[in-house]
């Protein structure tokens, strides 16, 4: 009933000629059920549309519009055609310091202008290894909902990437992906089950081509959100084909 999805999160790589190189790869796509997005450095925006893909941005604003040097709003994303805006990326959140609080304004900011906001949470290797997984994913998930209240969870979508499987090679098992995902669902559901239901909940976190179909395969996994295998048309092919 849910629609897989599986969006290529190109973070600060890739160029003109892979906006191509992606394009025609993705047209070839044997899986008419999966929505494919990639999602650009913010100045390839436009070109990903143009390319005929659907796309998304990294990040956007907390603020409507204004004096914010170097900041990107979320109504001239949509305007130049975007369809989603990643918030809560973990890397957005170590490296560049967002709050949960920061992390729900930009999921607001992104509804407002009719984004669909992905949003991005995971437990880190230590708080994993202290047992805090599923308290690090709800709170950072009960911010968006406190805030905004459970309906703003039907135009959104939820991405699970455990920071410790990012960029490492080091992918959660299908199971323990899987188990964390039936976290995420059940306590949506303890809100609204109707909600819960309907909610994408994609995997992130060193998905390839060899291991995206058994994380896929997974009840409560919907896709995925893949970085460095988003870059290698081939691959993403492949995993795309594999949701
Ligand atoms: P990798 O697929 O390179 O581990 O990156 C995952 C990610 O951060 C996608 O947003």
């Amino acid at each position: 009933s849910r629609k897989p999805m599986v969006a290529g999160n190109w973070k600060m790589n890739g160029s003109l000629e892979l906006v191509q190189n992606i394009a025609s790869t993705i047209k070839s796509i044997n899986n008419d059920d999966v929505e494919v997005v990639v999602i650009p450095p913010t100045v390839l925006l436009s070109n990903v549309v143009a390319s005929g893909v659907k796309a998304g941005v990294q990040t956007v604003s907390e603020h409507p519009l204004g004096a914010y040097t170097g900041e990107v709003q979320a109504s001239l994303v949509k305007a130049l055609g975007a369809t989603y805006t990643l918030v809560g990326h973990s890397e957005r959140r170590s490296i560049y310091g967002e709050s949960n609080e920061d992390v729900a304004n930009k999921f607001e900011q992104a509804q407002t202008d009719k984004l669909i906001p992905i949003l991005c949470v995971g437990e880190t290797e230590s708080e994993r290894e202290q047992g805090q997984t599923e308290n690090v994913v709800a709170a950072q998930i009960k911010a968006v909902i406190d805030k905004l209240g459970i309906a703003s969870l039907n135009d959104s979508v939820i991405a699970y990437e455990p920071v410790w499987a990012i960029g490492t090679g080091k992918t959660a098992s299908p199971e323990q992906a899987q188990a964390v995902h039936k976290f995420i669902r059940d306590l949506v559901s303890s809100y609204d089950a109707e909600i819960s239901e309907s909610l994408q909940i994609l995997y992130g976190g060193s998905v390839n081509e060899s291991n995206s179909e058994l994380l896929f395969a997974q009840a409560d996994i919907d896709g995925g959100l893949i970085g460095g295998a988003s870059l290698k048309p081939e691959a993403f092919k492949i995993i795309c084909e594999s949701a």
